[in-house]
This record gives structure tokens, sequence and C-alpha cells, in this order.
């Protein structure tokens, strides 16, 4: 394969620190060209510096002159700001933009790579559930391949090669079932930021540990694989598997179901993305099945875990409902990090805001910031009154 000139926007995120692990591997296919962080400056200077790479843009800008200091030596450049991401994804020098922001702020970037004809590699599930049409119908318009890094995506994608214009009869998404899988609903109903932050198989970021801990993140997951595979939600189908082996199935209409698996392990997806359609080699831990001896399968409760249900009716109503719902959420999971609401009030505040803000069946992009940002402020405003 021919030497690959990435971005990484996000860089000192979960996903960004084990991208360049992955590019760190194959430093003869990779080159690090662009690098975006929000507030870290420290490990966004040292990521700059051993990956030597050509810009780095710090979102906060009030850590720019920190950071142009540190990488002046270094003949690197650095900017400031949102609106430089947007115009840096573009350069001629960069071949595949690895979006790995957090939440809905990665949306308007992505869009900005996509118009610039970079292939996509996708961490960042957000933009898909808040603007999931305007997104795909960019990325037709532009012929960009959106290449899914979340691991059920790329395991389906994955399953989906074996036969790619097959009909699906249904998509089969796993769910660790995360830390209160086997908690009742009284003791989740109190749990603690501290008790959510424990996953048992994957180690993310804060803000999808929190979302798996109340199974928003399959909600968002099951949105974020209606747009990338273009098939209907009623044919995606939830599953908990606690041992996370298999990362996700795809049945086809003849009754045949493929499953993705290997060990939980965020490099593996995120190198598929990058190198695809190589499949290159990866050090990490392989699959021993003997020692697994067993695996399992439950249905999801909707009762403990409402989440699902929530997802699944924002994405049948449609329009900005979706993107209501990301937006109550994500300053719902922001309280709950502070200490600020309990468990259950996530979900809860989310509800209300999907009653509660303005429906539109067909927003355009305008709208779509406009709805994000009245849902933050109902969000907001729920939280400031009543916690
Ligand atoms: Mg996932």
């Amino acid at each position: 394969m021919e030497k690959r000139r990435i971005a990484i926007l996000g860089s000192t995120g979960s996903i960004g620190r084990q991208a360049l692990d992955v590019i760190s591997q194959h430093p003869d296919l990779f080159e690090v060209e662009l690098l975006t962080a929000n507030n870290n400056d420290s490990l966004l200077i040292e990521q700059a510096i051993k990956f030597n790479a050509n810009s780095v843009v710090i979102c906060n800008e009030d850590k720019y002159e920190a950071v142009a200091e540190a990488l002046q030596p270094h003949c690197i450049k650095v900017f400031a700001g949102m609106d430089s991401v947007c115009g840096l994804v573009g350069e001629d020098n960069i071949d595949m933009v690895l979006a790995a922001m957090v939440g809905f702020s990665g949306l308007k970037p992505t869009l900005a790579a996509i118009k610039a004809g970079k292939a996509i590699a996708l961490a960042n599930k957000e933009t898909l559930v808040a603007a999931g049409h305007i997104v795909m119908e960019a990325a037709h318009r532009y012929r960009v391949p959106v290449l899914p890094v979340d691991s059920e995506h790329s395991a389906i994608f994955q399953c989906l090669l074996c036969s790619p214009d097959a009909e699906i009869a249904r998509l089969h998404l796993t769910a660790s079932g995360g830390p209160f899988r086997t908690w009742d609903k009284d003791r989740i109903a109190r749990a603690r930021k501290e008790d959510a932050l424990k996953h048992p198989q994957w180690k993310m970021g804060d803000k999808i540990t929190i979302d798996s801990a109340t199974m928003m993140n399959k909600g968002l997951e099951i949105i974020e694989a209606r747009w990338l595979f273009d098939t209907p939600v009623e044919k995606i189908n939830v599953i908990i598997h606690p041992q996370s082996v298999i990362h996700s199935m795809v049945e086809f209409h003849d009754g045949a179901v493929i499953a993705q698996m290997g060990c939980p392990d965020m490099r593996e997806p995120i190198q598929f993305a990058l190198g695809y359609p190589a499949r290159l080699p990866l050090d990490n831990r392989k699959l021993d099945f003997a020692a697994l001896g067993h695996i399992e399968f439950h249905e999801p409760d909707m009762d403990r875990f409402p989440a699902l249900d929530i997802a699944r009716r924002a994405s049948d109503k449609g329009g900005n409902m979706p993107c209501i719902m990301n937006a109550a959420n994500e300053v719902a999971v922001r309280a709950f990090l502070e200490d600020r609401i309990g468990f259950y009030d996530i979900t809860d505040i989310v509800t209300e805001c999907m009653d509660g803000v303005d429906f539109a069946a067909s927003p355009d992009l305008a709208s779509i910031y406009a709805t994000d940002e009245a849902a933050k402020a109902k969000a907001t405003e729920i939280i400031r009154t009543r916690y």
C-alpha cells in the first residue's frame, strides 16, 4: 500500500492515542500530518514531536502560546481554534482524516474533510447520530469513503466484505452490557461515576464509558449503523454478549450469520480503517478460544436500561430528534461526571428534552446546529433548576 498521510482530530483522546500506537507500528505506511486537541497541550506537544507532525491545532485558544513556543524549535506549525481545524483538514498534504473528537463538536470538521474529498475514518459516532442524512449525502456527493472505527461497525463492515451485494436480514450489534449488567435497578439508581467508569471489557474515554453504562452508547450505535449501512433500524438487533469477543454480526437472507471476532482492543478497528483495504499485522493480544471456554448472549433489559428504547424512538421519529437526544445526553453525561445528577437522571433529562425541544422533520445543517444548541440549553436549564 502507498504511504498514507493522516490527520487525527482528537489525538490526545483515547482513540487518538491508540491510533498513534498503530501508526508507530507501521512507520513505513503512515505519516502524521495534522494533530488536533481540545485542551491537553502537554500531550499534544509530546505527540507532535514524536511523530514529527507537519501542523497541530490546539482548540483552546488560551493554550496557543504555550504550544507554539514548545514546537517552534521543531518547525511544527501551530494553530488555534476550531476554524483552523476545519481549514487544515482540507489541505493537499492529507489523504485521510481520523475523526476522533468527542460529541457533536466533531460534525463541522468532519463535514469540512468530506467536502475536501478526504477519506474519513469515523470514530465520532455523534456526527452520524445528529446529522447522518447530511453527512452520508455529502460523502456520496464528494465520493468519499466513510470507514467505521467503532468496533461494532468495523465488525459489520468486515462481515459485509464477504457478500457485499447480498440482502441483509439483520445486523446484530453486540453489547458488553457495561459495568451494571448484573446490578438490580435500585443499586443502579444509586451508582456514582466511579462505579460507571469501571468498564469490564473496553478501555475508553469518560463520555463513552458513561454512555456504555446507560447503554445510550448502543442506542447511538443503532443510529450510527442505520446510516453507515443504509439499513432500517427494525433490522438492527442488540444482543448482550459480556465477553466482547464477537464485535458484531451480519445475518444474510439465507440465514447465514457472519461474525467478526477478536480480543477487545480498539487498535484493531482503528488500524483496519486506517489501512483499508489492506489487513496489516498488529502487535496485540490474540484470541485464545480454549482459555475463553464459552461465550454468552442475553436479551437487553429495557427496564433497567431505558436508553435503548429512547434511541429507537428518536430514530423512528427521525428529523432532528436524534440530534436532540444526542445533545441532551452530552449535557446530562457531563453533569453526571460532575456529580450533579444521579444515574437515571441522565435518561430522564434526555426524554424530557426530546418531548420539549421543537421538532423539525427535515432539518438542514443550520437547523441541526440550532437544534443542538436548543437541546443543550434545555438540558442545562433542567439541571440548573431541578438538581
Ligand atoms: Mg462501539
